[in-house]
């Protein structure tokens, strides 16, 4: 299975409550270990009726203080644009998506979304439950 952009941070939706951040569809965990936790329910969910798990990253919600779950491995790359390190998570076998963050002066980087080859030394979360 090959990795689609359809988890990338989606646009402002219309639907959404103005409270809510914007993966508001998605379940919110207060803390990583209980975003890990609920990974772990869902294997177990997913295991006992016979389909295969596909694993599940914890990432902290850049809208809130809160967690949810993706399918893409989470962790850090440097922005080509700004040079910092941002919150990333893995497009495909040798590269990462950079997340969203902001410049020095607080405006958004242009570099979110932008592909980031892999050099061997990032710094990923293993993802690991067990
Ligand atoms: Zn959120
Ligand atoms: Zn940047």
């Amino acid at each position: 299975m090959t990795a689609t952009p359809a988890d990338l941070p989606p646009q402002r939706d219309p639907e959404q409550p103005a409270d809510s951040c914007r993966y508001w569809r998605k379940k919110e965990f207060v803390s990583k270990a209980q975003a890990y936790e609920g990974a772990r329910q869902i294997r177990l969910h997913v295991e006992l009726t016979g389909r295969t798990y596909d694993p599940l990253y914890p990432y902290l919600c850049p809208d809130g203080d809160h967690w949810h779950l993706s399918h893409y491995r989470q962790g850090e790359a440097t922005c080509s644009h700004c040079g910092e390190t941002a919150r990333a998570w893995r497009g495909g076998a040798d590269y990462w998506v950079i997340g969203e963050h902001s410049l020095a002066n607080g405006q958004p980087c242009s570099g979110e979304k932008t592909q980031v080859y892999d050099q061997g030394s990032f710094n990923a979360n293993s993802g690991s439950t067990q």
